[in-house]
C-alpha cells in the first residue's frame, strides 16, 4: 500500500494538481482526494513529488 502525505510548507502552486488531478487538489494547501487509486497513479504521483517546488510530497511505500 502506497502513502501519500503532504508535509507542512506547501505553497499552493498548483503543480501536483496539475500533475495528477485524480490525486491531489490544491485549495488553501495541496491535499489527497479521499479514495484516491494511489497504485493506480503511482507514476504520477511520483512526477508530482518531483516537481513540487518545495518538495513537501512524501510518498512511503508501507507493506501492511
Ligand atoms: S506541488 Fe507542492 S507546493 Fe505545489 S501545490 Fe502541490 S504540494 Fe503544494
Amino acid at each position: 500500500m502506497k502513502k501519500v502525505n503532504i508535509e507542512p510548507g506547501c505553497v499552493s502552486c498548483g503543480s501536483c494538481a496539475a500533475i495528477c488531478p485524480h490525486v491531489f487538489k490544491v485549495s488553501k494547501g495541496a491535499s489527497v482526494i479521499e479514495g484516491a487509486d494511489l497504485e493506480k497513479y503511482a507514476e504520477c504521483i511520483k512526477e508530482a513529488a518531483d516537481m513540487c517546488p518545495v518538495q513537501v510530497i512524501v510518498v512511503t511505500d508501507s507493506k501492511e
